[in-house]
């Protein structure tokens, strides 16, 4: 089966991953990225048991079975299960060699759009370095691999956080968060924080208390723009952005968020999906780029 479309997207198995998958389903066939052919869309997860039981929900919702939105229904997507840890250097690996033996055929390109999700939450202090290997250093490591499977055209879509605004920072940290141009830079700071950690001092080097969650969705923040940088400077006609999704009611935050999965997911889908005017290296919230210095 040939697809004109084919999406990623991470840590799906539910929360506002799950959400993104069901809305990508909904509203594909009246987006920009629709050309009249069928999406297959990759709902992934570490997990394989909570992955394929997220699998079976999305294939029996009602609302999908009412806009005929699955193939089997007669519409235009198809979901698969697919294992992926973003930290197990192996799951990611494996996933490619699937993705480029089943979409390759020599083409350029095999996936049109990856929504970066997996994240884990906000945790105590003792595992500030947990925190950023995978809200961090495995989600940017997962956007490059992804970066050299994209079509033209294609699109990533890293799920950040208001809080990883930089608002939480004295003048000189966040002037040095705004002036990163590399990822590299960004990680130089990631490394500085850690240090600071380590050594007790991070409040006194300017950096919030706690486990590392807002540091950790800071530096995606300005490592994805970077990215978006280096990717047009070498030609790649791509949009690479950054999103939050809102104050969503999920186990992250104990449920404690006033919007819906389903709100949560539209700001990721439009940047997958719909017009965007050709923005990358943007920070986004409510539909709208923000400025990451708010
Ligand atoms: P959930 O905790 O509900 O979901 C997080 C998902 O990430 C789960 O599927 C989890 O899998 C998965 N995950 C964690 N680690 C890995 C990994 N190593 N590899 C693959 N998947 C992994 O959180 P939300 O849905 O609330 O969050 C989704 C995104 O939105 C995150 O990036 C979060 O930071 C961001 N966000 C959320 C906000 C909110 O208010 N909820 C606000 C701002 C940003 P498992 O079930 O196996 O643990």
């Amino acid at each position: 089966m040939t697809y004109s479309r084919v999406g990623v997207v991470t840590g799906a198995n539910k929360g506002i991953g799950f959400a993104t998958v069901r809305q990508l389903a909904l509203q594909y066939p009246t987006s920009q990225t629709n050309t009249g052919g069928s999406l297959l869309l990759y709902l992934t997860a570490r997990d394989a048991a909570r992955g394929l039981a997220a699998l079976k929900e999305i294939q029996n919702d009602p609302k999908l079975k009412e806009a005929k939105a699955l193939k089997e229904d007669g519409g235009l997507t198809e979901i698969e299960f697919r294992q992926l840890d973003i930290t197990d250097e192996d799951s990611v690996k494996g996933f490619v060699k699937d993705l480029e033996s089943t979409h390759g055929n020599g083409k350029e390109g095999v996936l049109d759009f990856v929504v970066n999700n997996a994240a884990i939450p906000p945790l105590d202090s003792t595992v500030v370095k947990t925190t950023l290997s995978i809200n961090y250093y495995s989600t940017m490591s997962a956007s490059r691999t992804f970066l050299t499977l994209l079509k033209p055209q294609g699109r990533i879509v890293n799920v950040a956080s208001t809080v990883g605004g930089l608002f939480y920072y004295p003048d000189a940290l966040r002037e040095r968060f705004v002036a990163t141009k590399t990822e590299g830079d960004v990680t130089a700071i990631m490394h500085e924080y850690q240090d600071a950690v380590d050594a007790g001092v991070e409040a006194e080097k300017g950096f919030p208390k706690g486990g590392g969650y807002e540091v950790s969705k800071a530096g995606l923040i300005g490592a994805t723009r970077a990215l978006a940088w280096s990717a047009e400077k070498e030609g790649k006609e791509v949009l690479i952005n950054t999103c939050c999704p809102g104050y969503v009611c999920t186990d992250l935050n104990g449920r404690t968020g006033h919007s819906t999965p389903d709100e949560g997911a539209d700001t990721p889908v439009k940047l997958a999906i719909h017009d965007i005017g050709c923005l990358t290296g943007a920070f986004w919230r409510s539909g709208e780029q923000i400025a990451w210095k708010d």
